[in-house]
Parts: C-alpha cells; sequence; structure tokens
C-alpha cells in the first residue's frame, strides 16, 4: 500500500521535473535572448524592442538556416568593423530601418554607404533607446572595414553593457583580450549575464576568459567566439572545466540557434 503511494508521487515529480525547460531560472525576467552563432546575438526585450549585435549572420557557417535571414530589427549594437561583426548590418538597416549604434569613426563609414538611422558614439558613454541603456565600454582588439582590399580605418572596438526596462543587465564582450577594468565594468553596471570569447588566436581563450569571469562575477557567462573557423580553438569543454574554479558563475554553453529563457 505504502509503495503503491509513493509510486502514486514518485510519477508526477518526474514529469514536472522533465517539463522544465534548459534553464529553469528565468534568467532574462522577461527578456528573450537567442545565439546566433559566432559573436551574434538577438535580444528581445520586455516590451518588444529587438536588438541584434554582431550579426554576422548569411556568411556565417554557425547560423542556423532559419535564423540568417531578419525581418524585424530595431536596433543592432556594432563592436567593431570586422567582417565577422559588421556582417548583414548594411542589408538589415535597408530592409528594416533599424538604428545602427557604432563607435564614431564606424558610424560615419555606415552613413556614407547609406544607413538611415546611425548613432556613432564613444566608450564610457550611454544612451537611451526606448528605455533600454546602451551604454559603450572597452575593448583590447583592432578595427577596420575591408573595401576593394584596402583597409578603412573603424575607429576603437569596443563592447557593450546593455541595461534593459526591467533592470536585467547583460555585457556583451565584442572581441578583446581580458583586461583587469572588467572589475570597474563589475563595480559600476553589475552585469548579471556576460557574453565573451574563448576562441582565442584573435580574441580571449579559455583561460582569459575565466579570468574574466572572475573579475566580473556575473551570475552567468555564455561563451562565443569559438569554433567558426579553424583558427579560433578555444573550446567550451576547457571552459567548463576551468569554470570550476569560479563557482559562483554559471556557464550557459549555448548552440547556435539555441534561447534563453
Ligand atoms: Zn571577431
Amino acid at each position: 500500500m505504502k509503495k503503491a503511494k509513493a509510486v502514486l508521487w514518485f510519477f508526477p515529480i518526474v514529469i514536472l521535473f522533465l517539463s522544465l525547460p534548459l534553464y529553469a531560472d528565468d534568467i532574462g525576467r522577461g527578456v528573450k535572448m537567442t545565439y546566433l552563432g559566432h559573436a551574434a546575438f538577438k535580444f528581445i526585450s520586455t516590451k518588444g524592442v529587438v536588438i541584434y549585435v554582431a550579426p554576422f549572420l548569411s556568411k556565417n557557417p554557425k547560423t542556423p538556416p532559419d535564423m540568417k535571414t531578419v525581418e524585424k530589427a530595431d536596433l543592432v549594437l556594432l563592436t567593431h568593423g570586422h567582417g565577422d561583426h559588421l556582417g548583414d548590418t548594411l542589408s538589415i538597416a535597408e530592409k528594416t530601418k533599424a538604428t545602427v549604434v557604432a563607435m564614431a569613426e564606424l558610424g560615419s563609414y555606415l552613413k556614407k554607404k547609406g544607413v538611415e538611422n546611425v548613432i556613432g558614439m564613444n566608450k564610457g558613454g550611454s544612451l537611451m533607446f526606448r528605455d533600454i541603456k546602451i551604454t559603450m565600454v572597452n575593448a583590447f582588439h583592432s578595427s577596420s572595414v575591408v573595401e576593394d582590399g584596402q583597409i578603412i580605418y573603424a575607429g576603437e572596438p569596443a563592447g557593450f553593457i546593455i541595461g534593459f526596462e526591467n533592470g536585467f543587465t547583460v555585457y556583451h564582450a565584442g572581441d578583446t583580450a581580458v583586461f583587469g577594468d572588467m572589475k570597474i565594468l563589475r563595480d559600476i553596471y553589475k552585469p548579471e549575464l556576460s557574453l565573451l570569447p574563448i576562441g582565442s588566436h584573435y580574441t580571449m581563450d579559455p583561460r582569459e576568459a575565466t579570468y574574466a569571469a572572475k573579475l566580473l562575477e556575473s551570475k552567468y557567462v555564455v561563451p562565443i567566439h569559438y569554433g567558426t573557423f579553424g583558427a579560433l580553438t578555444g573550446t567550451v569543454e576547457d571552459y567548463l572545466e576551468l569554470m570550476k574554479a569560479v563557482p559562483g558563475t554559471k556557464v550557459l554553453p549555448l548552440k547556435p540557434g539555441e534561447s534563453i529563457p
């Protein structure tokens, strides 16, 4: 009799457990995030504002086929001018009339290319876009646009802090090495989620990205910018192993096309 009762309890609990989403806690508190492969991310804010960061999609070997085209975008954030980040910005801006936020020089280039709504800014500055606070922050990398084999100066590279309407804060590091001032970003912005490159060669590797996570003290980290091309040798497996030393931060190894929550 007792056994039968226990079984009756057991099954509903198992069914409840299996029905929970992959990441049970409501990470963005209403903000939807989709990893599009490489460094590309899509956010839909609680009020429905669609934001793309580094929209390298149509030629991105990691972007799922059904996510290579963009129907709606309100805001595009560019960390720097390299092709694997500038990506489809021109065609997205033309089709959706989205506002493109970029470093001042990269912004001037985009205006010359016919992008209608461009906001050029610089590091340390913030702007409000429909109740969402966008802050441009430092990144250690380079930035240029290549046109007909000519390298065009695109200003300095950057990262972004996105403060959503509900207080949820994300740090997209862009392409960068680790730097001590990530501690300043932690102190000022307290990002709950940090998107950190781990691929090595052009950016942080898993070891540097582990140190970055230590400085940032975010609740969650999503590793990005790895495995897209042969040179990007950093792996999620190595990162997960190293991140055991940072128990306060949970690594969310999203696959391209995967969303949270
Ligand atoms: Zn890159």
